[in-house]
């Protein structure tokens, strides 16, 4: 074991705070990798308060973090991906059992066995897993990304949870050229959700509370940006949709998008607020209209979608910031007050 500098929080209402936790020594097909940059996910906001303690209680301390870019610093014996010196990254995953019937799909996302990047039993080293919010981290190379080489890191290191998680579910949903699509909630995930729909060929109209965001909507590849409060806007939209990708952290009432989706429409929760939904039958039995949900990607995915970006030129829009204004910034992600996620630059916990 070694110990690697951090940032961590001891309980539900404390800030995070520097502190030391220990990595494994890499085994014979790990990775250890100097952590460039790491971006901060809303779920790093919900796991650190705890507000998912239903289905994922809070193991403190917590280090979060699952969008984790840099390179590689030592290499097992058996690993044949990488080799010293080469960038790599690493998203929400960081095992999975591999013998499933999803793991043996490349959709170890679903593998009933996985590990999370944080707040999950370790197990190497027992307690939990640590994030990315941390100089090093320890990784299978199986569960380690190639990042392509002509690509800005601090933009990239937010394509190993938004990006992923946007991409997957408008493969799956089959976007592209002559689909009308809606992105909701125009933050870390939207606004990769607006850049990716609009790669695909899709007309892309993004639902924002924040009216000061709609020129941005519309420079990222939004066709039409409609200010969903205002309920006139929203109703010139009514059963047009093909499909809809919410991607709003806060609680809200999801039957306005239901009722936008057309025949046989789509609408996919990637946002997880914490309070149930209360949907009325005939807002799904009009239409045929479905609702469904998207965790993130898996693994073979997740590098198609980094080769995507790098044939594209596509990164997520970051603002950088040191490690030490990790507090300001989970204030500011409630606010809506990131365009569009926020990159630590993890030299600043160097002089911690
Ligand atoms: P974020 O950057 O904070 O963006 C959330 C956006 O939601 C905000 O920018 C805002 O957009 C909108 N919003 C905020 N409060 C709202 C309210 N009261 N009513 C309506 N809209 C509101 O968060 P993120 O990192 O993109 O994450 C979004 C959600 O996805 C989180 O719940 C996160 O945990 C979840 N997530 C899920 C997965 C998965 O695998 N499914 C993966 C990662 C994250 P506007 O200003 O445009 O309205
Ligand atoms: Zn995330």
């Amino acid at each position: 074991m070694y110990n690697a500098k951090a940032y961590s929080a001891s309980g539900a209402t404390s800030p995070l705070a520097s502190s030391t936790i220990p990595r494994r020594d890499p085994t014979e097909n790990d990775v250890q990798i100097d952590i460039l940059y790491c971006g901060v996910c809303h779920s790093d906001l919900h796991q650190v308060r705890n507000e998912w303690s239903d289905v994922m209680p809070t193991v403190y301390p917590c280090v979060p973090g699952h969008e984790i870019v840099g390179r590689v610093k030592v290499v097992g014996s058996a690993v044949s991906k990488f080799k010293v010196g080469d960038l790599a990254a690493v998203g929400c995953m960081v095992d999975s059992d591999g013998t499933c019937p999803a793991c043996k799909e490349g959709l170890e996302q679903f593998c009933p066995n996985f590990t999370l990047t944080y707040n999950f039993p370790d197990q190497h080293l027992g307690g939990v897993t640590y994030g990315g919010y941390s100089d090093s981290i320890v990784v299978d190379e199986k569960f380690v990304l190639r990042v392509p080489e002509n690509l800005e890191l601090a933009g990239v290191a937010p394509l190993l949870c938004a990006g992923i998680t946007t991409y997957s579910p408008l493969r799956h949903w089959g976007v592209g050229p002559r689909k009308k699509v809606g992105i909701v909630g125009l933050g870390g995930l939207g606004h990769m959700g607006v850049k990716f729909a609009h790669a695909l060929g899709a007309h892309v109209v993004v639902f924002t509370t924040s009216p000061g965001k709609s020129e941005d909507a519309l420079r990222l590849g939004a066709d039409e940006v409609v200010v969903s409060r205002n309920e006139d806007e929203m109703k010139k939209h009514t059963f047009s949709f093909d499909f809809i990708l919410n991607a709003v952290s806060a609680d809200h009432d999801i039957n306005p998008y239901l009722n936008l989706l057309g025949r046989d429409g789509n609408l996919t929760m990637v946002g997880a607020p914490s309070k149930p939904f209360e949907i009325p039958a005939f807002n799904l039995i009009f239409g045929r209209r479905s609702i469904s949900g998207s965790p993130i990607g898996g693994i073979a995915e997740t590098q198609e979608m980094l080769d995507f970006c790098g044939e594209h030129n596509i990164t997520a829009d970051v603002e950088v910031i040191p490690i030490q204004k990790i507090n300001e910034a989970y204030d500011r992600l409630l606010k809506s007050d990131v365009k569009y996620r926020f990159s630590i630059d993890m030299a600043s916990l160097k002089s911690e």
